[in-house]
């Protein structure tokens, strides 16, 4: 049976062939359904370690040109300091800034540009808050697609910008934030029939799966709760479906908490939560440090609300101070370099352990989303600048 898309709400069901990113009767997300292989864990051990490794888990059919830059199988540390800081005893964070281009964005490229080329398709285009068009532009090089690229203006960490403008997208900028630029990249890809990207794509959601079946190999078992910064919400719905699928195809047995942190000017879904709505309220303007998770109306809410209702899952919020005092600690306790966002996961647990929402006896695994080197500037801003010294050994002494 091939994989098919299907309506989270109506259940309206199309080709996997088709260009559809929501449903045409309802307007509501589209998922991939297929049937849960049946792969044992000793036949991926045998494999390279990376995305691809679980290959039948990929909606992607046999003989497709896979369209890849060695992406995933980055490292899982253990966090003992940080774990002590944080108050669990276990943490460990899973570096996806260890991935090609600097980000998880990867693992859901790699497959998404993998479609759109089985698909026939000459270009490809999103809006991004950055890590989206990083990555997009850098698979899109691989592939030979042209590639086109919407940035709310002046709202882009440097690294990112340099990113995507290096591998050769076509970068334009827009006066507002990524909302908007969303709205505007889904209107410009219908009528120039570029391949949209974002993670309304369900297809690159599919790769974003892999994070889970990683966690479970490297720590060869289930964690009790599994933490992840939610912006446009699309990564925290991909890694409990991965969870679920591994569960379903009988490789564990249990599955975990799953525990979602917003940054608190922007933080639509746990405001949405905590008020026990059923429908988002956008925040018009999003603020943050956070770049990554600077997005006011995220366009996968309906999932990540379902992953965390699915999973007796947790939800928080953090300010921006707590955010940077948790990247500073991560960095410099663990030596694990990591742009604001997803230091948010990280901030998000020892709050809630502060709160007594979390038991002390837990074991945590945050998804630790973005490197460092993403955000120079706000890391010149949080840390000043070098000290001046002059070129004389006794008036160096004399300052340290
Ligand atoms: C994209 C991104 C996020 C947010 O992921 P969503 O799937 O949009 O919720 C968090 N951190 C980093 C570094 C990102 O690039
Ligand atoms: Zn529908």
């Amino acid at each position: 049976m091939s994989p098919k898309l299907k309506c989270i709400n109506c259940g309206a069901e199309y080709r996997d062939d088709e260009i559809v990113y929501v449903c045409r009767k309802c307007n509501s997300l589209l998922d991939v359904v297929m049937e849960i292989p049946k792969v044992s864990l000793n036949e991926f051990k045998k494999r390279e370690f990376g995305i691809w490794r679980y290959r039948e888990f990929l909606p992607i059919e046999e003989g497709c040109e896979i369209i890849t830059l060695k992406e995933g199988g980055t490292p899982l540390y253990e966090c003992d300091k940080l774990a002590k800081w944080v108050g669990v005893k276990k943490l460990y964070i899973k570096y996806e800034g260890m991935n090609p281009t600097g980000s998880f964005k990867d693992r859901g490229m790699s497959v998404g540009v993998t479609k759109a080329k089985s698909l026939g398709l000459k270009s490809v285009a999103c809006a991004s808050t950055g890590n989206t068009s990083a990555s997009l532009a850098a698979y899109a090089a691989r592939a030979g697609l042209k590639c086109y690229v919407i940035l709310p203006e002046n709202k882009v960490a440097l690294g990112k910008l340099a990113q995507a403008m290096m591998h050769g997208a076509k970068v334009m900028s827009v006066k507002g934030n990524f909302d908007e630029a969303l709205r505007l990249v889904m209107e410009l890809s219908s009528k120039m029939g570029l391949y949209l990207l974002n993670s309304v794509n369900p297809w690159r959601l599919e790769g974003q799966k892999t994070l889970a079946f990683e966690v479970i190999e490297q720590l060869g078992h289930v964690p009790d709760i599994v933490a992840v910064p939610m912006g446009n919400c699309g990564n925290i719905s991909a890694i409990w479906k991965g969870f679920k699928e591994f569960y379903k195809s009988g490789i564990i047995n249990k599955l975990p908490r799953m525990f979602g942190i917003q940054a608190e000017g922007a933080a639509p879904v746990v405001n949405m939560l905590r008020k026990g709505l059923n429908r988002l309220i956008p925040v018009s303007n999003p603020e943050t440090i956070a770049t990554a998770i600077r997005i006011g109306n995220p366009v996968n809410w309906p999932k990540a609300v379902m992953a965390l209702k699915e999973s007796n899952g947790l939800f928080e919020t953090v300010s921006d101070n707590e955010i940077i005092e948790a990247q500073r600690l991560i960095a410099s306790l663990e030596g694990i370099g990591v742009e604001p966002a997803s230091a948010a996961s990280v901030a998000g647990v020892r709050k809630a352990v502060l709160n007594n929402v979390i038991d002390k006896e837990n074991e945590v695994v945050c998804i630790g989303t973005g490197h460092l080197l993403k955000d120079p500037e706000e890391v010149i801003k949080v840390c000043g600048r070098p000290i001046e010294i002059p070129s004389d050994i006794r008036a160096i002494l004399n300052i340290l």
